[in-house]
């Protein structure tokens, strides 16, 4: 089953994957069914949160509160057949955001749900675009079949046209809307009937001889038997069969129908991510890339949360582990400091609950509570200096500045700004003049994010106005030459959460002054994540 034999049968079993989609799209569903068929709950609730304001952070933390189902944020491990799925949630919001970006790099395939009546949406397409950077292997959800839909050749035909990749159909519905009855699973040859009666029942699959089997007609009304033959017909001579490699490869995905809410169509995909793949991938890292069989342990910080539990101020330090097999009391070192780290207390998101890993294998997600030592972009190995690339670093497009209502908890607000600035969630500047703060995001939404976040999480109701800077630029140089540039320059200058030095302007004219009168610096619109 495996397609890749040599691997340890633990890590072959593992899939870390994601789910892209456009808000709407039935996401948070699929993954109530997941962890349904995962047996990770009982029964998957039915109440629902509206609006923007549940999507601020984490769709599973929402649902946790929402439905008093136990899951944790941001990633959720759970067994299927003989699969361990872990599955990283993307935040849900419609804005460009960071967090999405990077939580990308942590795994090896996504699914891209569809609303089979509204087809490829923009935020879909942005984290294409993004999964497409990688050659992330793809797997398409096309949802809601049970409503009025678009054609499937004119579905299948947008994904083709808007996103470049070719689709082959792993199942083709029968009927649609208040007609779709189920699919025909044109993998298996298999037919599977949808029951509108109980949402949470597992479709029936009945195993059928091809499309001539008679026995099709005992279960389908004629005139969409006909209609399922032709286009079945169709699809066969205009559509490309799966082709593993291009699968893999992220330039073919197969796609399934279905119906989230209904459960319907559920299993079929999560079989397709356990039968095709793919394991756990080989990380990219400097000087040499990390394969997920080597024994040593290894792996690298793709997220970190703060205030998880607002009670307890505790900061979690999301690993991928790279490779090998990780067991708790494990000391690693640091890379970036040199310094050995015991990991005592890692926790395993098991969708159940958040529980201590004992042990973890290449391709899984642990989280590391800590006091601010892990960072984004860090990695973790035995000893051996590698450092994990390619998680992107964003440069700030859009200044504000903010201020605490009450002048008093102008600390506070520091503490606040430096712990979402290590959070990777915004940029965080002090001017060296001045009081209050500059802050720099990339989607005008994370201003409304923070601020309710920090309202929420530390109290302080703030302001967020016009600054007078519009642009951000990291100083690099010999300290004596940074020093120099920063005491000619004051006006301009601050510092970032890490104490280093920060270039603020509002016209490009000075950003190519001081590169022509300091040939001695230089400056940069992103700082590396280090
Ligand atoms: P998300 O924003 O992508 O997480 O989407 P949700 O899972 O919250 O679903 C959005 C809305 O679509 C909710 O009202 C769901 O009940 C509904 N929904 C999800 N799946 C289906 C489906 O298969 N059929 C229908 N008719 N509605 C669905």
């Amino acid at each position: 089953m495996s397609n890749r034999p040599d691997l340890p049968p633990e890590i072959a079993r593992r899939r870390t994957f994601a789910i892209i989609s456009h808000p709407d799209a039935g996401k948070t569903t699929l993954t109530e069914k997941f962890l349904l068929f995962g047996g990770a709950i009982q029964m998957a609730g039915q109440v629902r949160a509206k609006g923007e304001a549940r999507r601020t952070r984490s769709d599973f933390m929402q649902m946790e509160k929402d439905r008093g189902i136990s899951v944790s944020a941001s990633a959720m491990s759970f067994d299927y057949r003989n699969f361990r799925f872990n599955l990283v949630d993307t935040p849900g919001h419609s804005d460009f955001s960071e967090d999405t970006y990077r939580t990308l790099t942590a795994v090896d395939a996504a699914i891209m749900v569809i609303d089979g009546a509204k087809g490829v949406e923009s935020q879909t397409q942005k984290l294409f675009e993004v999964c497409r950077l990688r050659d992330l292997p793809i797997l398409t959800f096309c949802n809601k079949m049970d409503r009025e839909s678009r054609d499937v050749f004119e579905i299948i035909d947008e994904i083709q046209e808007n996103l470049a990749i070719d689709v082959t159909p792993a199942s083709w519905p029968i009927g649609i809307g208040r007609d779709f009855v189920g699919c025909y699973d044109l993998l298996r040859d298999r037919l599977e009937l949808m029951d509108r009666a109980d949402r949470n029942k597992v479709a029936e699959s009945i195993e059928i001889n091809g499309l001539d089997d008679p026995k099709l007609a005992e279960h389908v009304p004629a005139h969409l038997l006909d209609k399922l033959r032709e286009e079945v017909e169709m699809a066969r001579e205009l559509l490309p069969p799966l082709d593993a490699k291009a699968f893999l490869e992220g330039t073919m995905t197969p796609i399934w129908f279905g119906s989230a809410i209904n459960s319907f169509g559920v299993k079929e995909l999560m079989d397709g991510i356990g039968n095709f793949g793919p394991e756990p991938q080989p990380t990219s890292a400097e000087p040499r890339q990390i394969a997920p069989e080597e024994k040593k342990v290894s792996g690298f910080v793709f997220k970190v949360q703060a205030n998880m539990d607002p009670k307890h101020r505790d900061r979690v330090a999301f690993v991928r582990m790279s490779s090998g097999h990780f067991e708790r009391g494990m000391k690693l070192t640091h890379v970036r400091t040199k310094k050995p780290m015991a990991i005592s207390n890692p926790v395993l998101f098991l969708a159940s609950d958040r529980e201590l890993a004992e042990e973890a294998w290449a391709g899984d997600i642990i989280g590391i509570p800590n006091h601010g030592q892990l960072r984004i972009g860090d990695t973790l190995t035995e000893g051996e200096a590698l450092k994990v690339t390619g998680i992107p670093s964003f440069a700030p497009e859009l200044l504000q500045g903010v201020r605490a209502g009450d002048p008093m908890k102008a600390k506070h607000l520091e503490k606040a700004l430096f712990q979402f600035a290590e959070e990777g969630a915004a940029k965080v500047f002090k001017p060296a003049f001045g009081s209050g703060y500059v802050v720099g995001v990339v989607g005008a939404l994370q201003f409304e994010v923070l601020a309710s976040r920090i309202e929420l999480e530390y109290g302080l109701p703030v302001r967020f106005d016009a600054s007078q800077f519009t642009s951000a630029r990291w100083v690099h140089g010999g300290k004596d030459a940074v020093e120099k540039f920063a005491a000619a320059n004051k006006q301009h200058i601050a510092t970032d959460h890490d104490g280093d030095t920060v270039y603020l302007t509002r016209l490009q004219w000075d950003i190519d002054r001081v590169e022509r009168d300091y040939p001695d610096v230089t400056l940069s619109a992103t700082k590396e994540m280090m």
